[in-house]
């Protein structure tokens, strides 16, 4: 039987798995930092509306620079930070995941390097590994924050040319501090310079506002967004950045003519026409999140501070202690997710009897535990 190593795939791509987080059928699913809620009925019409208006013209291309979309996410930024961004700072894409991968096509590839602070979203390794980008694991301290003189070293000495930032991080739960931020973006520049990702797929469910007003004077520096966590469409598969309009000149240079198609278009422009109601469920989230911190606390386990919709808990002693835990909290019937940090597992704020069934079962398991 012929395997993808008996193909005559590139050298970085052999022996790798793809992401993969388990999509397992269990009545109770937090690992993907999901919204558990789903969309209100009047939202469907309105899509199933534009989705019928757009059906009309499938036999046309969508509009390429997604014009009315890019405008309606401007309008959403500069409502919600208080920062003015328009149509020239935005641009759009099939989820954030392909936001950052065009950012890697054109600021990374053969030749040049990108830099995370890890545990970090896993994929910003694996997309600069798709785009030939070579890889550098900067460093964070014991509590999961970002060292900084460490990492202003790491910068300085390897002049990485794409510097991600992820607050509040994934898995962690933790916002990085703006100041942080700011003497990392410093760093960069005298560097190299280079460019900085600030990926905020978490901030709406965040103790403190989005980096965006960061942006005057800072060409740099790009913030990515995305509509799968507070807006509750992670199915839409809709991303976006804002950053300096050059930056939005440059990404054109290697996106796909026609990524997103006038179905998506449509669908996400139903949904920000209905951002009111669907980031109501947001306080309700946060809400969650902070009983689970309380709770999983109560109830013996450490916790790293959140700024998301989901918790990192803790510690699983062993070298397999993590992933046995896993495993007896999924034979409970709850999916949460182990994502390789040793001693640690994180789950998704979901509904409140989905956090009771999660509870329930991790208070099981300490007592069997002691
Ligand atoms: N950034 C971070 C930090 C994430 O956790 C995720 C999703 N897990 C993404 C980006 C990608 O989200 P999407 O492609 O659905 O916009």
């Amino acid at each position: 039987m012929t395997r993808i190593d008996d193909l005559p795939v590139r050298d970085e791509l052999r022996g790798k798995s793809p992401y993969g987080a388990p999509q397992l059928d269990v009545p109770v699913r937090l690992n993907t930092n999901e919204n558990p809620y789903p969309l209100p009925e009047p939202l469907v019409e309105r899509i199933a509306e534009r989705v019928r208006e757009a059906a009309r013209t499938l036999n046309r291309y969508p509009d390429r620079d997604a014009v009315e979309l890019r405008t309606k996410l401007a309008e959403y930024l500069t409502r919600t930070s208080g920062h003015g961004v328009g149509l020239a700072n935005v641009w759009a894409a099939n989820g954030s995941n392909e936001v950052i991968q065009q950012l890697l096509q054109t600021f990374g590839g053969p030749g040049r390097t990108a830099i995370g602070f890890e545990p970090s979203y896993s994929m910003h390794a694996l997309i600069a590994r798709g785009t030939g980008t070579g890889w550098i694991s900067g460093p964070r301290n014991d509590d999961f924050t970002i060292d900084l003189p460490a990492a202003e070293k790491t910068i300085a000495e390897n002049r990485p040319d794409v510097v991600f930032i992820t607050t509040p991080n994934n898995p962690t739960g933790n916002a990085v501090p703006r100041e942080t931020v700011l003497a990392l973006y410093e760093a960069a520049q005298a560097a190299k310079p280079s460019m900085v990702v600030v990926d905020e797929a978490y901030v709406e469910f965040s103790h403190g506002d989005s980096l965006l007003a960061l942006l005057d004077g800072r060409p740099n520096l790009v913030i990515s967004r995305t509509m799968s966590k507070a807006f509750g469409a992670a199915g839409l598969r809709l991303g976006y950045l804002a950053a300096h309009p050059a930056v939005v000149d440059a990404v054109q240079l290697v996106r796909l003519p026609y990524h997103l198609s006038a179905v998506t278009q449509a669908t996400a422009l139903a949904a920000l026409e209905h951002t009111g109601t669907l980031l109501g469920y947001v306080e309700q989230l946060k809400a969650e999140r902070d009983r689970l911190v309380r709770e999983l606390r109560a109830a013996g386990y450490d916790v790293t501070e959140s700024d998301a919709n989901f918790v990192q808990f803790g510690r699983f002693p062993g070298v397999n202690g993590a992933h046995e835990a896993w495993q007896q909290i999924l034979d409970r019937g709850v999916l949460v997710r182990d994502n390789g940090v040793p001693g640690w597992l994180r789950v998704t704020a979901g509904t409140p009897a989905e956090n009771d069934a999660f509870l329930d079962a991790v208070r099981e398991l300490k007592k069997e535990q002691s």
